[in-house]
């Protein structure tokens, strides 16, 4: 069902799949239609022009009726070209699972085999198979499934080869089934798709090919027509009375055209990588549409956000991933985002520099101020200069970061360079000077390194390295410690704690954990589906909670020295942000929530540094404030 409706929703599928069950539909009728006899000659009625009477589409050299004529070839047109993609498909996929699966020497062999069948040109191995069997329409369709195995023995053989060593396939062996079981009920399912998309784009051509032996003569015999004999036939009238080729040609061009078009929607939605919009490249910048005013600066801050709305419009769908977050960062400062995963944190971080994937991440308010500059709306020009450059950014995963072909000290490079020209020495030098700032020791040697031969903590280092290669005002470090483990998140947080009170940065440190947050941030602000919920200095916070939420949040975490005392997890799940409640978003977990909790928009209550939005905090924020 949701495979239908996404194919409905691309237009040239729909407007081909619709031309498409028109044309089969008439295949189909054509033998109950009053349709004259497509083979009874009439030479007295020669050459007649389309519309004349008796004959819709006129007649040709022989006087038969050009419309029934039509309607029969393409009857055997499209059943000799479903025929042979459906037997070069399975044959082909036959083949290729075989060789796929059991690999070895069978492979070897099977796929020799088939790249000598492969280094043929395709025609002329089609006409040499017609040649060798004589001429005819089943041994045309033989000629073309044939030429057309080896594209789906290679296409299978490659897929197979990569499920044949995954866990559940071992699994499935572990469990005793026998080879033809585990093909069966393991691999096939996992190809079938592979062998629909790739047989749904090569229906049209081998439609083709059939019509091209028959147009030579080799396929239909007459006075059976398809519509490549037809054509043939109509060649040496083309001058005199060109509707007779243009008929079957036209038949043709619509046939192939439509089941192309079906072919590319049934792919495109068939495959998952392209139904979440990898086809669509996404803008260089998150898309703007700005439905409120601008707020007005409040000048704070070098990083100063206002009411940020970053939505996702995924088909019918609003996810309200980023509802209205205000924060700001100092100079020298380090502001915290803390909150359980699916809060929205990375979101409101990538839309700062408008690196939100558009389609389907869209900013649809507020303001983000570097240096008293909007960020938002700004032309794209001005956005990638300021990118890296005043605000950089470290991710979580360096290795999903950095380029796994390229050695480390170019990539350093690359970053600089991107802002401004730099010669190969000096280039150099700036690797190695930024390697030692992080504190990777041997720097010389090291820029020399893969990704692959540094370790995670390492490699975290050249993040933050090439994070600092333009000495940017800001960083923003999207839970860079979450993949290492304990002692090397304390060498990473010491580094960037040192980093900034050396270079006097801005640090946006997003995490989940209050440990983290502890070592290293001055201010906190806690993140609960899309909105900040509580925000103050993090020894304050620390102290007295106000928001539940903040409140359990930090009894999920383990203090050293403090005897034993039970972990709690928090109930429930965060709620999904396409359907949010009205009020409070945490109210269903929330052990004080009452009725008011649910209605209306709860406002975010201040008192000195500390702010929370809760109308039954756990400490009244007047008294945590003091
Ligand atoms: P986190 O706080 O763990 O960094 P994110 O900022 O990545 O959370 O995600 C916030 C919310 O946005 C999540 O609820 C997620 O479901 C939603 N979201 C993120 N990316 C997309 C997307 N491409 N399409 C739809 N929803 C998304
Ligand atoms: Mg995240």
């Amino acid at each position: 069902m949701k495979f239908l409706t996404l194919l409905a929703r691309n237009r040239l599928a729909l407007g081909g799949g619709v031309v498409m069950a028109l044309v089969v539909l008439l295949a189909l009728v054509t033998p109950i239609l009053p349709l004259a006899d497509p083979d009874v000659t009439d030479t007295a009625r020669r050459f007649l022009p389309p519309f004349s009477e008796g004959a819709l589409l006129g007649t040709d050299h022989l006087g038969r009726d050009l419309l029934s004529r039509l309607l029969w070839g393409t009857r055997l047109s499209l059943a000799v070209g479903f025929a042979a993609a459906i037997s070069a498909a399975t044959i082909g996929a036959a083949i290729g699972i075989v060789a796929g699966y059991f690999g070895g020497w069978l492979d070897n062999v099977v796929m020799r085999g088939v790249d000598m069948l492969m280094a043929f040109p395709y025609i002329l191995l089609a006409l040499a198979i017609v040649a060798a069997l004589g001429p005819g329409l089943m041994n045309a369709l033989i000629a073309v499934a044939a030429v057309n195995v080896p594209f789906f023995a290679r296409n299978i053989r490659g897929i197979t080869v990569g499920l044949a060593h995954r866990e559940f396939v071992d699994a499935a062996r572990l469990s005793g089934l026998s080879d033809t079981r585990i093909i069966l009920s393991e691999v096939l399912p996992n190809v079938v798709p592979v062998i629909v998309i790739a047989m749904s784009t090569t229906v049209g051509w081998m439609i083709l090919e059939t019509a091209g032996l028959s147009f030579l003569g080799l396929g239909s015999q007459p006075p059976q027509a398809d519509l490549g004999s037809m054509l043939g036939e109509a060649r040496a009238a083309l001058i005199s009375h060109p509707h007779t080729s243009i008929v079957p040609g036209a038949m043709i061009l619509i046939v192939v055209m439509s089941i192309n078009l079906l072919g590319d929607g049934v792919r495109d939605a068939l495959d998952p990588r392209l139904k979440s919009g990898a086809l669509s490249r996404p803008r260089a910048a998150t898309l703007v549409e700005r439905k409120g005013p601008v707020p007005a600066s409040e000048g704070r801050g070098l990083l100063e956000v206002q009411d940020l709305r970053t939505e996702f419009h995924v088909g019918p769908r609003t996810y309200r991933a980023v509802g209205g977050v205000s924060l700001h960062v100092e100079q020298g400062e380090c502001l915290g985002i803390i909150g359980e995963s699916g809060s929205g944190k990375s979101v409101t971080a990538l839309s700062v520099m408008g690196l939100v994937a558009s389609p389907p991440g869209v900013i649809t308010g507020g303001a983000v101020r570097v240096e008293g500059e909007d960020m938002i709306g700004t032309p794209y020009r001005r956005l990638r200069d300021l990118r890296g450059r005043k605000v950089a950014y470290i991710f979580q995963d360096p290795l999903a970061t950095l380029h796994p072909l390229y050695r480390v000290g170019d990539q350093l490079v690359e970053a600089i360079r991107a802002h401004r020209p730099i010669g190969r020495a000096e280039g150099r030098a700036k690797a190695i000077e930024l390697l030692e700032a992080v504190r990777i020791p041997n720097a010389a040697k090291r820029i020399s390194d893969y990704p692959h031969e540094l370790s995670g903590g390492m490699r975290q280092r050249i993040g933050i390295a090439m994070a600092l290669a333009n000495d940017p005002d800001v960083i923003i470090a999207d839970e860079p410690t979450t993949a290492l483990d304990v002692t090397v998140q304390a060498q990473i947080l010491s580094l960037l704690d040192d980093l900034r009170r050396s270079r006097g940065l801005a640090i946006v440190f997003i995490t989940h954990d209050f440990g983290v947050v502890a070592q290293l941030c001055d201010r906190v602000a806690v993140m609960y589906a899309g909105r900040i919920v509580e925000e103050g200095p993090t020894a304050s916070i620390l102290e007295t909670p106000c928001h539940p939420y903040t409140a359990r949040l930090m009894a999920c975490v383990p203090e050293l020295g403090e005897g034993r005392r039970r972990l709690e997890a928090i109930p429930g799940l965060p709620p999904a942000v396409d359907k949010l409640p009205p009020g409070c978003a945490f109210a269903d977990r929330c052990a004080k929530a009452r009725a008011e909790c649910r209605q209306g928009e709860i406002a975010l209550s201040r008192a000195g540094p500390r702010a929370v939005r809760c109308l039954y905090p756990e400490t009244p924020v007047m008294e945590a404030a003091q």
